[in-house]
């Protein structure tokens, strides 16, 4: 028999940053915080990750360096870079994200004013903003103008190290919820939502071999995280990402136990997609070759953010891409994800070495090289800087391909949530008590083709904060 115990006004299950950013909110409306974490630390994927937050509409930082972002250019961008926009959802977040900048920065966490201007994967110096999506490529300038809005925490003082921005994140986050008043609870797994006539008012969890039932009087929070780390989850519910190649990264318990938690009660699901990317790119000079698939066919404009151009890879024929570079510009990879297939003296010979129809690569180097010797992509818009004739021997290709190149990801969306965080049913109907945000929730982030980094902790963050504040409330 579980235990019974006192319950709470509100309880969240998950302390990454979706979970201490509700925490943190619904204590400040007055609730009664309990949260259960299953680790026996807070923290999840988000001490993982690179610490980038996707913001905009002229913040701090952007202001500083000359930006001139407004929140109608994030939106438009953002809804362009979405399968299956919620234009509510962007909306909110994009007119809120200035003042989403001060609340994050108000609670401890510090960007410096630096900008970095280069192409990276994931920039080691402390400068606190740098491009982190698509918005300086084609088709997306077109649609909106360009500003950076990857936003990267910066450790006070610190020197950067990779990865180092997550950790602060997730620490100063956690810090801030428990000195809200936010009780927690670690090594706590929550197993089961207790229902009451259609209402969800309490979880079960265990912690060791001790079950327990708590109840709450106002909601539930699931903030549980992705499900890379769940293959059966993955193979059903994001078949791209189920390739034994890949390598799920996250925090070990990203294995969808909200989502499973959320259908047990008739939830429904949103857009399901992941972020998989293999980045050919450090250094920058290797955006000017061409991406081809098995049939010496370009297919998008390499100068894209790495996660469209990788998950375009992925979605040629068979898997099967390369990048061809000529002798000017080749350079090794800096994250050696993409193996060195061969050189060779000629054009001909590399198709043939490449089992490329005959004439097929041929065609499309000579094709480009004669619009790239007058600065122009015709075909797929590659900007300028990035355009630049391939006719110096010997040539080379990288190897791109699924199996052949690392490529490494996680997933995006699960449970289909209202703009504050109100689970939906299958008729469309918000569940009563329950709510879920960040990983476990579909909203902004969709799949890697539109993909900018710092939008999953920015859609965690924010739509926490929604979530904490209307379970409380209501
Ligand atoms: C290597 C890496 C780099 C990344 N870099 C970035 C980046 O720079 N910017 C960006 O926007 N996104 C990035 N992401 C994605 C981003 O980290 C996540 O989408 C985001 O942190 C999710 O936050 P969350 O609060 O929803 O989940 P998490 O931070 O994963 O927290 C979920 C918590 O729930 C707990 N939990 C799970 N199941 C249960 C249960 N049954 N009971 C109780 N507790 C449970 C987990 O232990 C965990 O602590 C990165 C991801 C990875 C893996």
């Amino acid at each position: 028999m579980p235990s019974a115990r006192p319950g709470c006004d509100v309880i969240i299950v998950g302390l990454g940053a979706a979970g201490a950013c509700a925490a943190i909110e619904a204590r400040a409306a007055g609730a009664d915080v309990l949260v259960l974490e299953r680790a026996s630390a807070g923290g999840g994927s988000t001490a993982y990750s690179g610490g980038y937050i996707y913001l905009g509409g002229g913040t701090r930082v952007q202001k500083v360096n000359g930006f001139n972002d407004t929140p109608e250019e994030m939106f438009k961008f953002l809804m362009a870079a979405t399968p299956v926009p919620d234009a509510d959802k962007i909306r909110a977040y994009a007119d809120d994200s200035p003042a989403h900048f001060d609340w994050i920065e108000a609670h401890g966490i510090t960007f410096n004013n630096g900008f970095y201007a280069k192409k990276h994967f994931e920039h080691s110096t402390e400068d606190g903003l740098t491009w982190t999506g698509n918005e300086k490529a084609w088709p997306f300038y077109e649609k909106a103008k360009p500003a950076p809005r990857g936003h990267k925490v910066t450790r006070p003082g610190g020197q950067g190290k990779l990865g180092e921005g997550g950790f602060q994140l997730a620490n100063t986050l956690i810090e801030q919820a428990k000195a809200a008043g936010a009780r927690t609870e670690f090594d706590a797994r929550v197993l089961e939502l207790l229902t009451e006539k259609g209402r969800v008012v309490g979880v079960r969890y265990k912690q060791f071999d001790k079950e327990t039932s708590v109840y709450c009087r106002r909601g539930a929070i699931i903030a549980t995280g992705g499900f890379g780390a769940n293959k059966e989850m993955v193979a059903k519910l994001c078949r791209e990402m189920a390739h034994e190649s890949f390598y799920i990264v996250g925090a070990p318990y990203a294995d969808g136990a909200g989502i499973d938690l959320g259908l047990s009660v008739g939830a429904d699901t949103g857009y399901i997609g992941s972020l998989l990317t293999a980045p050919f790119y450090p250094p920058a000079s290797l955006l000017k070759g061409i991406l081809v698939n098995k049939h010496g066919k370009r297919f998008i404009n390499e100068d894209t953010y790495h996660g469209r151009s990788c998950t375009a890879c992925l979605r040629q024929p068979d898997g099967i891409a390369y990048l061809i570079c000529d002798n000017a510009i080749f350079e090794r990879p800096e994250f050696g994800s993409q193996p060195l297939i061969d050189g060779w003296e000629t054009v001909s010979e590399m198709e043939a070495a490449l089992k490329i129809p005959t004439g097929a690569l041929q065609k499309t180097m000579a094709d480009y090289n004669a619009h790239a010797a007058k600065g122009d992509d015709p075909e797929f818009h590659k900007v300028k800087e990035y355009v630049q004739p391939l006719t110096e021997a010997p040539y080379a290709a990288l190897d791109c391909t699924v199996g052949k190149a690392t490529y490494n990801g996680f997933t995006l969306g699960g449970l289909k949530t209202s703009k504050d965080g109100e689970v939906i049913d299958k008729r469309g109907k918000p569940i009563a008590g329950l709510y879920a945000a960040g990983a476990c929730a579909s909203n902004i982030a969709q799949d890697g083709m539109g993909y900018a980094s710092g939008t999953c902790i920015g859609e965690s963050t924010y739509f926490g904060r929604r979530a904490g504040r209307h379970a409380a409330t209501h």
